[in-house]
């Protein structure tokens, strides 16, 4: 639960298992303190006016053919975020959580860059997502055992809430998740990748490259004019150096825009230093003018890859036919 909540009725003085009370209702899929009736009433008018049970409350749910479920949610000043559960063998489940209602950043193959700046979610907005998201997947006797904040926004301009609702993703109070099994994923927000290595929960940094040279990276990532591929690289090897953790390269397939043989050369030459694992994701169109790549040039980019010593994951792409696929969160779909 979080951590408002309970520092509030430890502060009243209120029994430890008031706290128990107040999680099993938001378990049991209960909005509202006036319908905690569990607690006494005097207590449930003295919470309402204090602090609301939930953050964000799901306004609409689809579910993709391939098991993928998305929310569009609504913070309670009324702004709509989005996340992804996906689905995996043996119960397991993956949370994509949005940072931010929007993006500044604008990348220009991303639904959500395209809806513009919105603003920072707080940790708890960040942290119900996995509440609620948690409390479904234990409906079908499966668990959230993977989060990854590749939703809405840029977390690492919102450090503060994202570590924040980490703790609580992470806690054995809250949902016991693995640091290993957290990835933090930046567009290349320098100054939030020393934050990371500073933060004491040792959760995974995944960087979203998509280009192996800056002419490419400026055209699809304005960020890129800020913070060059040269920069942001050097900055993540000090990240693995400090932490001694791989750093994830997320690598976009675009047809005819990055994913030639030379690209994939280039690629190889800025990465060869055992410090970074590639992801290939498979792009799902947006209605702009990116395809995705071929199954063909996305298999001989990996051959290259593999040629010179780094062996990339394919990744597929789930829910793309709900629009809950990377760079398709623009709260439509659902
Ligand atoms: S890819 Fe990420 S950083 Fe870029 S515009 Fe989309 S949400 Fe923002």
């Amino acid at each position: 639960m979080s951590d408002d909540i309970t520092s509030i009725l430890k502060g009243w003085g209120e029994p430890a298992y008031r706290i128990k009370q107040v999680e099993d209702a938001r378990r049991s899929g209960i909005r509202s303190w006036e319908d905690v009736t569990t607690l006494p009433k005097a207590l449930r008018e003295k919470l309402t006016e204090v602090v609301p049970l939930w953050s964000v409350t799901p306004e609409a749910v689809a579910e993709s053919r391939d098991g993928t479920l998305k929310w569009r949610l609504r913070t309670n000043d009324g702004m709509a975020i989005e996340s992804v559960l996906i689905k995996h063998a043996r119960g397991r489940r993956t949370l994509c959580v949005s940072s931010q209602a929007g993006c500044a950043l604008g990348c220009k193959f991303c639904a959500t860059g395209a809806m513009g700046p919105g603003r920072d979610l707080t940790a708890r907005e960040i942290a119900d997502q996995a509440f609620l998201a948690a409390d479904v997947a234990r409906e079908a006797d499966a668990r959230v055992s993977n989060v990854v904040f590749m939703g809405m926004g840029e977390p690492l301009q919102n450090t503060e809430a994202v570590f924040g609702a980490i703790r609580e993703m992470h806690s054995p109070d809250g949902l016991g998740i693995s640091a290993r099994q957290i990835a933090v994923s930046t567009a290349g927000w320098v100054p939030g990748i020393d934050e990371l290595m500073n933060f004491d929960i040792p959760v995974r940094l995944a960087l979203s490259l998509h280009a192996a040279d800056d002419a490419t990276r400026d055209q699809l990532m304005p960020i890129n004019k800020r913070w060059p591929i040269a920069n942001v690289l050097a900055q993540c090897r000090r990240y693995a150096d400090r932490t001694g953790r791989r750093v994830f390269i997320e690598y976009l397939m675009l047809e005819g825009v990055n994913d030639s043989v030379a690209d994939a050369k280039r690629l190889a030459t800025i990465l060869r230093d055992g410090r970074f694992h590639v992801n290939l994701i498979e792009y799902n169109a947006t209605g702009g003018e990116y395809q995705g790549s071929s199954q063909e040039r996305r298999r001989r980019f990996a051959e290259e890859l593999e040629s010179a010593g780094l062996y990339p994951s394919l990744r597929r792409s789930r829910g793309a036919d709900i629009a809950a696929a990377c760079g398709q969160l623009a709260n439509t779909g659902v």
